[in-house]
């Protein structure tokens, strides 16, 4: 036994397994970066970029290590570039690993849900940004244990190097042997150094998938190596829980971390009057706003087969004007939304908000698309709201409602973080601000969503149907702050189907199907005497329930 400590410790195999760690870490980040690249190639919708990243992964993990690394040693020195075998080997363990890396970079990315980056875009993030600091970030659990099952494979794998004369530990164990035949002490010890090499990486593991816990991170938890072991296989800390009950009034529970808000600054009472309605007043000018002109929408389904769902629609929507858009599943509503803000590209028509294209310009009378879309995002400062809430989900309220005023319109960390915490005030989370969405209630992650919307200071608000996913006795609550907004001025668009709402703050109501406006009129005319049969239908139809 002694003997196997005494190889393990000897300087000879220990500067073997250091060459081992020296090609691991450098290969393994090469590695990274490059299935990055190709992970990001093989995603792109362009198929010459994503076939070029499929080609290269198919022929590398198709083909045997040993005979790469052959290749490449015999290969480089033809083309004039002459390296020491290591390095060679540095290249080639990276060239090897970016293959595999690149599929499960690319399967963690797969996992991030398309609205997470749908949000980031309505936000005027750019796609660079999105992928740094939302797509990632939560992709990164998913990746990590593939990493550190690559590292150790790797690791373990650099004894192929010695094929092209790489000096690593397991080529030097077997020049011990080849003198002395003592097969079981030094292959034991090359073994425990192995072993020992191995286990850092599983360490190193578990301390980053514990700092990539979103839970740990929000309670400020920050593991030491130690630290982690010792709290492994124990219950994580979680802050107070959120219980998920309804009203803003619970977030003066006796968990409330803050003082109270100002009652001035809480959302109305939830509860919606009965009849008669109590319209909300708000002024509303004669200047067109936002305004569609013969706007047309055609997907491009699998096999080229085309869907028509917007008809030519055309409508005005004046400053400070409360538009709610109603109508039947599929008849285009969130594509009109999505249309505003260049989240999807018009087939026909156009689209002017405050007078200006979104996205586009005007050449010899054609629109055609602008190459830097996220810019025109950011400059057009139009909020939206989606249905399901689309939060950051690795992120607290307060970083949600943070993150677009300071990576996109450059506002200091001080300075977001002061509106943020005032929107929060607003729309009665105060309490809340360093919850992670997922311990919010559904109304409460709608009112922060909304709270996101505005912190971007939008000259026009979209709500996709910002109820339709609550529990009934939420919806109140994220209505009443949809109110309040209508009484500060703020130009709206609502898909809704409370009609009760409607009622109460839309200026004008329009009935869609089938991809064009059915009619269109005051909340009287249109929910009190529907001209047309498809709109007395629908409404039947909603005010059953
Ligand atoms: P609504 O919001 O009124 O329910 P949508 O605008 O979501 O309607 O959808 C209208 C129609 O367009 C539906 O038939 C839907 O299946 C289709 N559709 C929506 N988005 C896409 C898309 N990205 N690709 C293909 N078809 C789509
Ligand atoms: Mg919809």
């Amino acid at each position: 036994m002694s003997g196997v400590l005494e190889y393990a410790l000897s300087s000879f195999l220990l500067q073997g397994a250091w060459v081992a760690v020296q090609i691991t870490a450098l290969a393994m980040v090469a590695g990274l970066l490059l299935g990055l690249m190709l992970a990001l190639m093989r995603l792109s919708p362009l198929k010459p970029i994503s076939g070029l990243a499929w080609g290269y992964i198919w022929l590398i993990r198709g083909t045997p290590l040993l005979l790469q690394l052959v290749f490449i040693f015999d290969a480089l020195p033809r083309i004039g570039i002459r390296l020491d075998s290591t390095t060679t080997a540095v290249i080639g363990f990276a060239l090897n690993e970016a293959a595999f890396a690149a599929e499960f970079i690319r399967g963690g990315i797969l996992a991030v849900s398309k609205s997470q980056s749908v949000a980031a875009a309505s936000l005027g993030m750019g796609s660079f940004l999105t992928l740094r600091r939302i797509v990632l970030p939560q992709a990164m659990r998913a990746i990590l244990p593939q990493i550190s099952n690559g590292t150790i494979a790797m690791l373990k794998g650099t004894s192929l190097a010695s094929i092209i004369f790489v000096n690593e530990l397991t080529f030097r164990a077997q020049q011990i042997v080849a003198t002395n035949f003592a097969f079981f002490t030094v292959f034991a010890a090359a073994a425990i150094l192995y072993l020992t090499m191995t286990t850092v990486i599983t360490l190193v593991q578990m301390v980053l998938e514990r700092r990539l816990d979103p839970e740990l991170r929000v309670i400020g938890e920050r593991p030491s190596l130690l630290g982690s072991l010792w709290r492994m296989g124990r219950p994580p800390v979680a802050p107070a829980p959120a219980a998920p009950v309804a009203g803003p009034d619970e977030d003066a529970g006796p968990d409330a971390a803050q003082p109270e808000p100002k009652p001035a600054m809480r959302p109305a009472e939830p509860v919606l009057p009965a009849e008669p309605v109590s319209r909300v007043h708000h002024a509303v000018s004669d200047e067109p706003f936002v305004v569609f002109r013969d706007v047309r929408k055609t997907y491009v389904l699998h096999g080229g087969y085309k869907h028509e769902v917007l008809k030519g629609v055309s409508l005005d929507v004046k400053r400070g004007e409360v538009v709610t858009l109603m109508g039947p599943s599929g008849s285009g509503k969130s594509s009109l939304l999505r249309l505003v803000n260049h989240l999807e590209g018009l087939s026909g028509g156009e689209i002017t908000v405050d007078g200006a294209l979104v996205g586009y310009r005007r050449a010899n009378g054609v629109l055609a698309p602008v190459r830097d879309l996220a810019s025109a995002r950011a400059k057009a400062r139009i909020g939206m709201v989606f249905q399901h809430f689309n939060l950051f989900e690795h992120f607290t309220a307060l970083e949600n409602v943070m993150e677009a005023p300071m990576r996109v319109h450059g506002v200091s960390a001080a300075a977001a973080r002061e509106q943020a915490m005032d929107l929060l005030d607003q729309v009665g989370l105060l309490t809340r601000v360093h919850h992670l969405p997922q311990r919010l209630s559904g109304g409460q992650q709608q009112r922060v969503a909304i709270a996101r919307a505005l912190a971007i200071n939008p000259s026009l608000m979209l709500f996709d149907e910002p109820t339709s996913a609550l529990d009934p006795e939420l919806v109140g609550e994220v209505l009443s702050v949809i109110r309040k907004l209508t009484e500060g001025g703020m130009t709206m668009l609502v898909v809704t189907h409370e009609v009760r709402f409607a009622r109460e703050v839309a200026d004008r109501v329009i009935f869609m199907d089938e991809g064009v406006v059915v009619e269109e009129g005051t909340p009287q005319q249109v929910l009190e005497q529907p001209r047309e049969k498809r709109t007395q239908r629908f409404l039947r139809m909603v005010e059953q329930g």
